[in-house]
């Protein structure tokens, strides 16, 4: 058995080594460093894999969000609601743009933004929503969407755990994740389902005047040379990264799959034991992923009941089996983001995951081999404590 890891860039580059050299040796041998012809080939080739109108190219995820943020005009005081239970870039970008970020309780199946919550949370200052697509799975976007609509509020998805997922509508239609809000950010952070040889992120819009809007921003607020109409950032994919992710781009659904058919082994091994609860997709598809992308596994992350989870992390380890635990402390309870406003009774949910996940090893390279050691591993501790 291979030496199991986390996550396997290597293995995964030594499959496509030729076009990612190759992509990256064009940019090297133009000297077409910033902006070159990759650039805007990976943005449109982007754009077509994912059904939406506009992709802004920019440095990283977080400052995606943060430019999206900018792009909708929203102003201090603001007050914008996202989830408990998320990675910090979420809740910072809101908090460096003097907006009031309003923090709110997550499901305790899917581990994306309450519905409920956000409803309560709603006052005459909220302008807008930030779902995380946590660990490759929509949040409920048609619940969001309606519950904005009716509010008047923008919905940012922040789509960096989720590329290539699929979600289907009530009524069967389906779009990409993070073309369904009015605005949606991405990250290509190695790791990630699209991951760079360095760090890279997007903005996604279906709207031609926002996008108009964020290509200035991503520009020092440029859009003619030299005049400045807006405050903006210098915040740019580089031709190099866009060679690696335009190589990338035409494996991601492959993946994908690749992802799912490790989760689907991994759940099939731990369904029989009560304590062990698998990841649950939820959307109005067939539900085992079996036939469609609705959940993308960014992470395959488990709760384990009744069973010291910081001890089961301790056994891994010493089996050289590589965990996480995504995420450890809630936001509200980060020195950065605490507020007297939160309400531990509000939080129930998070509370009670940040004692119970893990996240398995998860990545294209796993082996059945790998993913059977892992379970057996895993399963023998749970049963004898
Ligand atoms: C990775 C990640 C980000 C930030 O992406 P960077 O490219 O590292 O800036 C933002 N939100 C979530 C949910 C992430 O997982």
């Amino acid at each position: 058995m291979k030496k199991i890891q986390m996550v396997d860039l290597k293995g995964q580059y030594n499959e496509i080594k030729e076009v990612v050299n190759s992509s990256i040796n064009e940019v090297i041998e133009t000297t077409t460093f910033i902006n070159g012809p990759k650039v805007h080939q990976f943005q449109k080739n982007l754009e077509d894999y994912l059904g939406v109108k506009h992709v802004i190219p920019c440095a990283n995820g977080t400052d995606a969000l943060q430019i999206a943020m900018m792009g909708l005009g929203l102003k201090p005081g603001d007050e914008v609601i996202t989830a408990d239970f998320t990675f910090a870039a979420t809740v910072e970008v809101i908090a460096l743009l003097n907006l009031t970020p309003v923090l709110v309780d997550v499901d305790p199946e899917t581990f994306n933004i309450d519905i409920e919550a956000v409803k309560k949370a709603i006052t005459p200052n909220t302008k807008a929503i930030v779902p995380v697509h946590l660990f490759g799975q929509c949040a409920n976007m048609e619940a969001l969407m309606e519950i904005a609509k009716a509010h008047n509020l923008y919905v940012i998805e922040d789509n960096a755990q989720a590329i290539g997922a699929t979600y289907t509508f009530k009524d069967g239609t389906k779009a990409k994740a993070g073309t369904i809000g009015h605005v949606a950010s991405t990250s290509f952070f190695p790791s990630k389902n699209l991951g760079a040889y360095g760090d890279g992120g997007a903005i996604f819009t279906n709207d031609d005047n926002l996008a108009h809007t964020i290509r200035g921003i991503v520009n020092h607020g440029m859009y003619e040379r030299y005049h400045h109409d807006v405050v903006g950032v210098n915040s740019r994919l580089d031709s190099i990264q866009a060679a690696v992710l335009d190589a990338k781009l035409p494996y991601l659904d492959r993946y994908n799959k690749s992802r799912q058919h490790s989760a689907r082994r991994y759940s099939q091994a731990f369904e029989p034991i009560d304590n062990i609860i698998t990841p649950v997709t939820i959307n109005n598809c067939e539900g085992i992923c079996e036939t469609c992308d609705c959940h993308v596994f960014h992470q395959y992350t488990l709760k384990i009941k009744g069973v010291d989870r910081d001890a089961l992390v301790a056994h891994l380890q010493a089996n050289n089996i590589p965990c996480g635990v995504y995420y450890p402390i809630p936001l509200h309870r980060q020195k950065a983001y605490a507020d007297t406003r939160y309400n531990e009774a509000d939080f129930t949910v998070t509370n009670q995951l940040i004692k119970e996940v893990i996240s398995l090893p998860m990545h294209t390279e796993l082996e059945p081999d790998q993913i059977d050691f892992i379970t057996k591993t895993l399963i023998d501790f749970v049963k004898i404590n």
